[in-house]
């Protein structure tokens, strides 16, 4: 028998819990749905059903710690969740606390896309560095930053929401209250808006507008230019982002990647003429698409009780 943490990654609808040993093998993994609708306790109670259903398989003596990933700010003092869309039920309640005595162990929590950046820091496509961004795209644009083999946090846990910086100085307004921000331009919502704008359909699916990309005709020529549109976009961030950190890796993951073929030339082209230190660094700085695809936030999550105990 060895050590062990469990990492979860709390979506909006459904659940997700591993069960990783110290050296990163997954020795057990389990989903499910959660009954969001039902309110607070029926989530707690799927949370902690879960983790006690994984702690009684493996032993709980040799449990060292719970990492919690969730869709959310979190502020991390007090452990408490705001600006989620997803969990209106878990805001300003301390959810760490809660599950920590209900389950008596030692629980963190950390922003998703924070905890997938450092799952991806542990296991995935930055296991040789100790420095990275990771931009995960999706129906919003997420960010995590690592530094020194650790998530960094910002005074009270909200650093690294890199999907609401203004890449477009009068761009689309956002729920976030600025216009023109990063997930508004370039996201898979961002590109079925732009396909219903170039008439190719009412609600084609980024993975729709991929495979149109991919055709010969008119209609394809019109794709490719959607995933230009997208990759200049995520460049001019990358140039921003290059430039604040130089750190020698920027990672993206999520449901957009299949279209790297379409976006990438135009992503790095405008990064490399926007950014001075990308220029001045090009053997050293890699813009790579992350490997641990939806896992990267169970390992993130199960390495923090490791080094955040
Ligand atoms: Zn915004």
């Amino acid at each position: 028998m060895t050590d062990y943490t469990i990492g979860m990654d709390l979506g909006g609808t459904n659940l997700r819990a591993a069960a990783i040993d110290r050296s990163g093998r997954m020795m057990d993994k389990i989903s499910g749905a959660t009954n969001f609708t039902e309110g607070r306790e029926a989530v707690l109670s799927d949370v902690v059903d879960a983790i006690n259903w994984l702690r009684e398989k493996h032993g709980a003596q040799r449990l060292a710690g719970i990492g919690l990933g969730i869709p959310a700010l979190i502020r991390m003092k007090e452990a408490i969740l705001s600006g989620s869309n997803n969990l209106p039920y878990l805001e300003n309640v301390p959810i760490r606390d809660e599950i920590s005595r209900r389950l008596d162990t030692f629980v963190i929590l950390e922003n998703d896309a924070n905890a997938a950046a450092l799952g991806e820091k542990w296991m995935g496509a930055g296991r040789d560095v100790d420095d990275l961004v990771l931009l995960t795209l999706g129906t919003g644009v997420g960010g995590g930053i690592i530094v020194g083999g650790r998530v960094l946090r910002g005074s009270v846990g909200m650093a690294g929401e890199f999907g609401h910086m203004t890449v477009v100085p009068n761009g689309n307004p956002c729920g976030c209250g600025n216009q023109g921000c990063l997930e508004k331009h370039a996201s898979a919502t961002a590109v079925t808006a732009m396909a219903r704008l170039m008439q190719l359909g009412e609600e084609l699916s980024s993975r729709e507008v991929y495979e149109i990309a991919r055709r010969s005709d008119e209609s394809g020529e019109k794709a490719r230019r959607i995933w230009r549109v997208f990759g200049e976009i995520l460049g001019m961030a990358l140039a921003t982002l290059i430039n604040a950190f130089n750190f020698p890796l920027y990672l993206l993951s999520g449901g957009l990647l299949p279209a790297w073929e379409f976006f990438e030339p135009h992503m790095t082209r405008v990064a490399t003429e926007r950014s001075f230190t990308l220029r001045a660094t090009k053997k050293e700085t890699r813009i790579a698409q992350a490997t641990l695809g939806n896992e990267a936030g169970l390992y993130g999550a199960a390495y923090l009780p490791w080094i955040e105990r």
